[in-house]
């Protein structure tokens, strides 16, 4: 069968990056006998440049009609001064509300050959391997009411509100559950039980979804404030936390840093089963560095690699690449973003050179 896959290149770094994860999928057809159909469509400031809007209703179509999306990144000082309307980041959450992508993944993996980059003890990441998973659409960036009110005195109160149903938790302690299952059954819920109902109840919900349908795995639960502790004084005791929007959004930036580098960070958003996730670099569109064929493209990699096992099921492909990485690293080949003493400084089309190379079974061949 194949599978469709729409390149959202977007600006900045995101076209350079998006063209070496094309060039992988692409190898994956030749050599592996996979039907990867990739279309390309318009997001960010190249899109507004292009048609006035930031999402364009053929990007959303496109979308819609895919498998999976892979994204670039958006932005840049170019489309800065525009109304907040129709700035390149309104693209962005655009397509993830399009597509109702409800379920954030971010891993943090440390490569043991860039372990050092962390600021964290070598010993304290080498090896980790956690995922993060956030609830994206609701929960209080979302609930109502909302805003900032003018109180009988003159004064002004600010106000947000808290909310989630049972079927919001259910449905992202599912995607928890369901990847934990995949790796070493461990399901970690992040609340402030002892002080937000919402939460409260949250917990109640996760407790009943682990005892209805995932009985046979380990969930256990914390606060979010030992989390976020936890989470740098000891992360390898971590498998998959799931926690709410808010506490997702600290929480993942916290363990994205445990690996040191923006440049190796993917992510995966996903929607309802049969639906196309989205699958994009943590990092932004890099204005400082585009254009010069030196960004680190392997967060968009990782972000296919974790298309290949979130969208299509094929673990085998996302292993494979993921191998060549790291021997691609062990080689001691580096982007500027996590060069090392000792290391060689590649490209970013470099990189994607040595990448292939080492899907066929030899990095010294692209040397
Ligand atoms: P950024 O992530 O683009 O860059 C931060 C720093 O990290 C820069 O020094 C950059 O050169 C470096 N960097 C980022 N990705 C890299 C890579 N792959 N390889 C090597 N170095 C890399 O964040 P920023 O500078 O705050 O934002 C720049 C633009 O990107 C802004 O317009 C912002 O709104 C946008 N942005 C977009 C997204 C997205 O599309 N998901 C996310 C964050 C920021």
């Amino acid at each position: 069968m194949p599978k469709k896959i729409l390149v959202v290149a977007g600006d900045g770094i995101g076209p350079e990056v998006t063209a070496q994860a094309v060039r992988i999928a692409n190898w994956f057809n030749e050599h592996q006998g996979c039907d990867f159909v990739i279309e390309e469509a318009l997001i960010g400031g190249a899109a507004y440049d292009e048609t006035g809007h930031p999402l364009p209703q053929e990007t959303i179509d496109k979308a819609k009609a895919s498998d999976a999306v892979l994204l670039g990144a958006v932005g840049g000082p170019k489309w800065e001064s525009l109304d907040i309307s129709v700035r390149p980041e309104k693209g962005l959450l655009g397509i993830r509300k399009e597509l109702q992508l409800f379920a954030n993944l971010r891993p943090a993996i440390v490569f043991d050959e860039l372990a050092d980059a962390s600021t964290l003890k070598h010993e304290v990441v080498s090896g980790l391997d956690i995922m993060i998973v956030r609830e994206l659409t609701g929960g209080i960036y979302f609930g109502q009411p909302r805003g900032v009110e003018e109180l009988p005195d003159g004064s002004k109160k600010g106000f947000n509100t808290l909310v989630y149903t049972t079927e919001e938790i259910r449905r992202i302690g599912r995607v928890a559950f369901d990847l934990a299952k995949k790796r070493d059954g461990r399901v970690c819920s992040v609340d402030k039980a002892n002080v937000l109902e919402a939460t409260e109840f949250w917990r109640e919900e996760m407790i009943a979804l682990h005892q209805d349908e995932y009985s046979d795995l380990e969930l256990s639960h914390m606060y979010v404030d030992n989390a976020a502790m936890q989470l740098v004084r000891n992360p390898k005791q971590f498998d998959v936390m799931v926690t709410t929007n808010m506490f997702g959004d600290i929480l993942s930036d916290c363990a994205a840093m445990l690996t040191g580098s923006l440049g190796m960070l993917p992510s995966a958003s996903l929607g309802h089963p049969g639906t196309p996730g989205l699958y994009e670099p943590v990092h932004g569109s890099a204005p400082d560095i585009a254009g010069k064929d030196i960004a680190n493209p392997l967060a968009t990699i990782l972000s296919f690699s974790m298309m290949l096992r979130y969208s299509f099921d094929m673990q085998k492909q996302a292993d494979t690449l993921e191998d060549a990485i790291r021997s691609v690293l062990a080689a001691g080949y580096r982007t500027r973003d996590i060069m090392q003493d000792g290391a060689q400084e590649v490209g970013c089309s470099q990189m994607g050179d040595m990448l292939i190379a080492a899907l066929e079974g030899d990095v010294s061949a692209a040397a």
